[in-house]
């Protein structure tokens, strides 16, 4: 049998990287937590990494980044593989992909964000496994998103923002909201950070009844909605650390079945809503495995996959 591509990966956080080098969920060989310092520091570690991983288990076949962003993911673009305008300081303008590619012998290479390669995960091996129409919002520091639909990561000039959506004010609301350039944003009312500054303690102390919950789980049925409404996919993945908050999870598809109201007859918008809205299920390794499959796509024609 034909060996399995190997993949050079590289999840691409603000706080850390986690590189990586696989042939998929059984075959994660190596992999190492790089924190993201500043670029030259983090890149000459990353760089490193890639060296002695080749040098211990052969040449890869592609390397796939997923990153956090603003990222230039537009293969035209002179700026390609680079953060762009980022408040990380240090890390605007930074070129990200070609480094690691040429150490790597110039090997063909996906640059995708974060959330679609978690998305493209959960879509090969997770929670949306097989599926070729599905949503991915990460609730955590930030909101990001991401959308699969026929099978292909929607990009657009850029790529989605889907934090950024604007979304109704709930009516028991008096929080300003946090994000910086929109002030109340789905981000700037939902994300993590928004929930410990509205409270005013650590979102894990309260009791799953709290009515932070209740308003959390409106500000993310609605984001929900908008989706259905644009690009209407199959499941929906609600991921990051905030929807460790398991009970959000009934509260999200009570509240996105109201503001439905009956519209829309997809076969999966029946019931419960039990498996449109849902958590991940790779844990910590959606991020390297999403990479993984976007790499195997890359370089695989389809019959092979
Ligand atoms: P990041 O977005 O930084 O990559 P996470 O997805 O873990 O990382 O999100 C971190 C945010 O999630 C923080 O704002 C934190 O307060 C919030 N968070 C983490 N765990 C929980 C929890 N159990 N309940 C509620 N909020 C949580
Ligand atoms: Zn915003």
């Amino acid at each position: 049998m034909k060996k399995p591509p190997l993949i050079a990966t590289l999840e691409a956080g603000g706080t850390k990287m986690v590189a990586g080098l696989a042939t998929g969920p059984d075959g994660i060989l190596a992999r190492e937590k790089i924190a993201t310092t500043n670029p030259e520091e983090t890149m000459g570690r990353l760089v490193e990494f890639f060296k002695i991983a080749v040098g211990e288990y052969g040449e890869v076949d592609a390397l796939a980044v997923g990153t956090f962003g603003p990222a230039d993911l537009n293969e035209k673009s002179p700026t390609y593989g680079c953060i762009l305008e980022t408040p990380k300081a240090g890390w605007a303008g930074t070129d990200l992909l070609g480094p690691l590619r040429r150490v790597l012998g110039g090997v063909p290479a996906v640059f995708e964000t974060d959330v679609n390669a978690a998305l493209f995960g959960e879509a090969t091996w997770g929670a949306a496994q097989g599926l070729e129409n599905a949503a991915y919002f990460t609730v955590g520091t930030g909101i990001g998103g991401g959308i699969l639909i026929n099978g292909e990561l929607v990009h657009g000039v850029g790529h989605p923002e889907m934090g950024h959506m604007r979304v109704s004010r709930h009516a028991e609301d008096g929080y300003a909201g946090c994000c910086p350039f929109h002030q109340d944003c789905l981000e700037g009312l939902a994300s993590g950070p928004a929930l410990e500054e509205r409270w005013k303690k650590g979102a894990e102390e309260w009791s799953p009844d709290h009515v932070a919950w209740e308003i959390e789980a409106d500000y993310l049925a609605q984001a929900c909605l908008n989706v259905l409404m644009i690009a209407p996919p199959e499941r929906i993945i609600l991921g990051g650390g905030v929807m460790h908050q398991a009970q959000l999870f009934s509260l999200v598809r009570a509240r996105l079945a109201e503001l439905l109201n009956g519209y829309l007859a997809y076969e999966e918008l029946r019931g419960d809503l039990g498996s449109f809205i849902v958590p991940p299920s790779l844990g910590d390794d959606a991020g390297l495995l999403g990479c993984v499959a976007l790499g195997q796509r890359f370089i695989l024609p389809p019959q092979a996959r």
